[in-house]
């Protein structure tokens, strides 16, 4: 199998969305981990940052509103390699308007294996990994030389 080695600094580039019924969990875990939270590069969606910013006063840099597109303008991130762990709390219980769209930043965080939280038991044994304070080399399957196109 070929791989793409892709650096991971000690300062990780996170993503925080939560749909709106789990926008106070994300926030109770964001609050629980402030201060980890504090020495890495933050990024969300819309009302997600908008809401972690006011209440925790955390900087971070907000997208677009989720069902605006600000799944996919994650995702983009990813896939530029601009962000590199993903805490996304979607909502088991409730379809959404954006539902392509959450699809989609599942699907290509998985392929560009991001670590990825989707409920609180695993941000936290995300965020309490050693792998949080070190480096990591980051292996993405080398998909390009899988691919068949016509000669
Ligand atoms: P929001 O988007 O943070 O703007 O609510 C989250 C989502 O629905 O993906």
């Amino acid at each position: 199998m070929q791989y793409e080695k892709i650096e991971v600094g000690k300062r990780k580039k996170i993503a925080l969305v939560a749909h709106d019924g789990r926008k106070k969990d994300l926030l109770e875990w964001a609050s629980y981990n402030e201060e980890t939270l504090r020495q890495h590069v933050l990024f969300a969606t819309g009302t997600t940052g908008a809401i972690i910013s006011r209440e925790l006063g955390l900087d971070i840099k907000s997208f677009r509103s989720g069902p605006l597109g600000g799944d996919m303008q994650i995702g983009a991130r990813i896939v530029e390699g601009d962000i590199d762990f993903l805490v996304f709390f979607w909502d088991p219980l409730q379809p959404q308007p954006h539902d392509p769209d959450v699809k989609a930043l599942l699907r290509i965080a998985v392929l560009r294996n991001i670590p990825t939280a989707c409920n609180r038991a695993t941000a936290d044994f995300m965020i309490s990994s050693p792998l949080m304070s070190g480096e990591y080399e980051r292996l993405v399957v080398d998909y390009g030389s899988r691919i068949k196109r016509p000669s």
